[in-house]
């Protein structure tokens, strides 16, 4: 093989974005405009055709397909690409279902999605071994603590911004409108994460994908709210040494890392002012949600439940028919009607995961009649 630019184009790395025209999506994208040797050869959006069109004219040669087509219609552009990377940036639950799919086309999954871990982390883990895919964590606070991970740690945490209302006072949350939550005060991302920052599900949800993802026990992972959004997470040694993972509260980051790992490619030369580094223990009232964790953590059955019932929630509040409060009251209702009956498959969690939508909006339903 000769030298130039046959052989370059022979070590560049193909990427797929499933979910490119969101928060996560469109920040893969300017990453990938500075990153030599990775090529996006396809993309997915859901409803954004405008934006989707933009993007193939900026990135000529990337195929794309609509998830509104169906999951067959995705699995057969998976299956044309068969990219060395995807990178999953779609939310909820159909997430979890397009990481299922994507581990037996590519050979490393990116992962932001965090549902994927949440509702089937068991599920995904087995099914990327069994393909021999790597999963490398996109979520900030994952992405610290695998590049601080070693043998034999004691405990793990993860930081929290403690989201927009963190400064609100208890008997005020009542009042919270979709505009007050979705001002986030240290990251910008889609509405449903943001108001699960606001109401710490998020949290929630990233304590269960770091058991996953780092072969945690719950007991092995402390949550903090630390209002400058620089450390995001650390890890404990077992001779008192505490590691700490620093950088600018910036998605493209760990985007880049994600894709690019084990080697550092992506030049970003920002680094954080550290003045002021403070932690603080999440409050039990202002955060419920977050708190029902402790519920939950043991059973695939109610993670899916809680997620699902959550999703529901947060877009019925969005849509002014449900107040703040009553996310928490729906999700709790739900949830509790799940036991701990073990998941034997993915089609499992798919019917938890409608019955678990189906009674939240009965709840949501009944209280705004
Ligand atoms: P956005 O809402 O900004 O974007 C969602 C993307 O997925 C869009 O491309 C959207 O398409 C597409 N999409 C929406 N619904 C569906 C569906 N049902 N099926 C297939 N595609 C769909 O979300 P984010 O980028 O903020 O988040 C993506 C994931 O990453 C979430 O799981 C989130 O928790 C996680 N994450 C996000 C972070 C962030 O900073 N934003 C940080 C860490 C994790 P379209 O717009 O064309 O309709
Ligand atoms: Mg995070």
């Amino acid at each position: 093989m000769g030298r130039g630019g046959s052989r370059d184009k022979m070590e560049e790395k193909t990427v797929v974005i499933l979910g490119a025209t969101g928060s996560i999506g469109t920040q893969t994208l300017d990453v990938l405009k500075k990153l030599k040797g990775f090529k996006l050869v396809g993309f997915t959006y859901h409803k954004n055709e405008e934006l989707a069109e933009k993007i193939a004219k900026e990135f000529p040669g990337a195929a794309f397909v609509s998830t509104v087509e169906g999951l067959q219609a995705v699995e057969k552009f998976l299956e044309s690409t068969r990219p060395d990377i995807v990178v999953l940036a779609v939310p909820g639950f159909s997430g979890f279902l397009l990481s299922m799919m994507a581990v037996s086309y590519t050979k490393r999954l990116a992962l932001a999605n965090k549902e994927s871990m949440v509702c089937g982390g068991r599920f995904l883990k087995e099914k990327a071994k069994e393909e021999g895919v790597e999963i490398i964590p996109v979520d900030s606070e994952h992405s610290a603590v695998f590049q601080l991970m070693e043998e034999g740690i004691v405990k793990i945490a993860i930081t929290a911004s403690g989201g927009a209302l963190r400064d609100w006072k208890l008997e005020d949350l009542e009042k919270a409108k979709p505009e007050d939550v979705l001002k986030h005060p240290v990251w910008s991302m889609g509405s449903r994460i943001t108001v699960d920052s606001a109401t710490m599900v998020n949290k929630a949800f990233e304590v269960l994908e770091a058991m996953e993802l780092f072969d945690l026990r719950r007991a092995q992972i402390d949550v903090y709210i630390h209002r400058q959004g620089l450390v995001h997470g650390m890890v404990f040694l077992k001779d008192g040494t505490v590691k700490v993972h620093v950088s600018k509260p910036d998605m493209r980051i760990p985007i880049a890392l994600a894709m690019t790992y084990p080697e550092r490619l992506y030049e970003y030369l920002e680094f954080p002012d550290l003045e002021t580094l403070s932690f603080e223990r999440p409050d039990r009232e202002k955060y419920p949600l977050f708190f029902l964790v402790d519920e939950i953590y043991d059973s695939y059955a109610k993670r899916t439940a809680f997620n699902a019932s959550d999703e529901v929630a947060v877009q019925a509040f969005l849509d002014g028919r449900i107040g703040y409060l009553e996310i928490f009251r729906v999700v709790e209702g739900v949830v509790k009607r799940f036991d701990g009956s073990s998941v034997r498959d993915v089609q499992d969690l798919v019917e938890i995961d409608e019955t678990a939508r189906g009674m939240a909006w009965e709840k949501i339903e009944r209280s705004s009649r």
